[in-house]
C-alpha cells in the first residue's frame, strides 16, 4: 500500500524527500535478509529475560548503562570510559555523527556501505560523500579525505560487500586526519581482525558493535562504541539517558557473562556455512566476493527480480541495484547483487534451492 504524501506545517523542509527505511519484514519462511543469528537466541539471556523480577521493568533502567558497559569491558579488554551504548549501534552511529559533524558538515564513507549511514548524515544536518573502494576492497584514503570531512565512516566486514579492510590502513588514515574515524565492526566477531586497540590507543577512531549479529539479540537492540574517553563523553552527551531498556541491559549481561561458548560455537557454524555457500555458488558460476561476516555478496545481473522470484518460495534475501561497479564481478553483473545471510544447512539447501528455480526464471 502507498501512502499519501502527508507532510506536517513546520516540519524541516530539508527532510521532506527523506524515506523512510523500507524493510519487507512480512515473515518470510526462511529470512535471510537481515544478517542476523539464524542459530536462535543464547541460553541465558533467554533464562535472565524469563525470571526477571516485574521491578528490573517497572522502574527506570541506569541512565548510561554502567553495568552493561563494565560486562562490555571485560569482554572487549578495554575500561567502562571507553564505552558508550545505545538503542543498537544505529543509535551509537547517529548520536556520534551528531556530536562530531555540525550542520552543514561532511560525512565521507565507502561505497557500497551501511545504508543507513547516509541517512543519518542527512538527518543530523551534514552532507554525505560516497566513495568507490578500490578493485582490491581497500579504502580510497585520498578521496576519503578530499573535502574535509568531519566524520569518516568506515566498515569492516562491510555490509553489504562482505569485504574487510586492513587496521594498517585504517589507522594510516586516522592519523592523517582532523576527523573522527568511525569503524563499524557490527560483525566483528565472525573474523579476526579489529581495531578495538586502535580505538583505545587514539583521540580520534571509535569502534561501533552490536549483540544483533553474533550475540543473536536484535530485538532487544543494544549496541555499542568503544574509544578514547573524551569521545565517548561527547557521544554520551549527544546520545542522551536511557537509551539501553532495562530487558535489553539484563540480557545482555547474561549473554556476554555466560552465552560466551555459545557464541563462538555459532560463529564457528556460521563461518563454515559461508564458506560453504560461498562454494556451492562459485560452483554455480556466481563470482562471490570475499567475505570475512555471516553474509555471502553475490553479484548477479537481474538481482531484484531474481529476489522476488525467491521471495514467493519463502526465502528472503537482500538484493541490491545500481552498485558502483569497482571490482570485476561487480562490472559483469552490472552493480546488480543478492546478499545472503547464512544459517543451518537447512536454510542454506532451502535458499540454493529458490536460487536455482529463481534464477532459471529469469533467464
Ligand atoms: N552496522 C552494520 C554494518 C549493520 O549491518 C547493522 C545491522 N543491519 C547495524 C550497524 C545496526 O545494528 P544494530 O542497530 O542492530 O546494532
Amino acid at each position: 500500500m502507498t501512502l499519501p504524501a502527508i507532510r506536517a506545517a513546520r516540519a524541516r523542509p530539508e527532510l521532506a524527500d527523506l524515506p523512510l527505511y523500507e524493510a519487507d519484514r512480512a515473515p518470510a519462511r526462511v529470512d535471510l535478509s537481515d544478517n542476523t543469528n539464524r542459530w536462535g537466541m543464547p541460553p541465558a539471556a533467554a533464562r535472565v529475560l524469563r525470571e526477571a523480577a516485574p521491578s528490573t521493568f517497572t522502574r527506570y533502567p541506569e541512565p548510561y548503562a554502567d553495568t552493561l558497559r563494565d560486562e562490555l569491558a571485560s569482554y572487549c579488554g578495554v575500561e567502562r570510559a571507553n564505552l558508550v551504548t545505545g538503542c543498537g549501534s544505529d543509535d551509537v552511529l547517529d548520536s556520534a555523527v551528531r556530536a562530531f559533524a555540525s550542520p552543514g558538515a561532511r560525512v565521507a564513507t565507502c561505497d557500497p556501505s551501511f545504508v543507513i549511514v547516509p541517512a543519518l548524515a542527512r538527518l543530523n544536518g551534514a552532507q554525505c560523500t560516497r566513495v568507490p573502494f578500490t578493485s582490491a576492497y581497500d579504502i580510497d584514503a585520498d578521496a576519503l579525505r578530499t573535502g574535509g570531512a568531519s566524520v569518516i565512516y568506515l566498515c569492516s566486514p562491510n555490509n553489504p560487500t562482505g569485504t574487510e579492510l586492513r587496521p594498517n590502513a585504517i589507522a594510516r588514515l586516522a592519523d592523517a586526519v582532523d576527523a573522527l574515524v568511525i569503524v563499524d565492526e557490527a560483525y566483528a566477531e565472525f573474523t579476526d581482525h579489529t581495531c578495538v586497540e586502535l580505538a583505545r590507543t587514539r583521540a580520534n577512531v571509535l569502534v561501533t558493535r552490536t549483540l544483533s549479529k553474533a550475540f543473536g539479540l536484535a530485538g532487544l537492540r543494544v549496541g555499542y562504541g568503544i574509544g578514547a574517553p573524551a569521545v565517548v563523553r561527547e557521544i554520551e552527551k549527544s546520545r542522551g539517558p536511557y537509551k539501553v531498556s532495562a530487558a535489553g541491559s539484563l540480557a545482555a549481561q547474561a549473554a556476554l557473562r555466560d552465552d560466551l561458548p555459545w557464541m563462538r560455537l555459532h560463529v564457528r557454524l556460521a563461518r563454515d556455512a559461508r564458506a560453504s555457500l560461498a562454494g556451492a555458488l562459485e560452483a554455480r558460476g556466481i563470482d562471490v566476493l570475499p567475505s570475512a561476516a555471516n553474509f555471502v555478496f553475490a553479484p548477479m545481473p537481474g538481482a531484484v527480480r531474481i529476489a522476488r522470484r525467491m521471495r514467493e518460495r519463502g526465502v528472503a534475501v537482500r538484493a541490491f541495484s545500481g552498485l558502483p561497479r569497482f571490482c570485476a564481478p561487480l562490472e559483469a553483473s552490472g552493480g546488480d547483487a543478492l546478499r545472503i545471510t547464512v544459517g543451518p544447512a537447512e536454510e542454506m539447501a532451502a535458499a540454493l534451492e529458490a536460487l536455482d528455480t529463481a534464477r532459471a526464471e529469469c533467464a
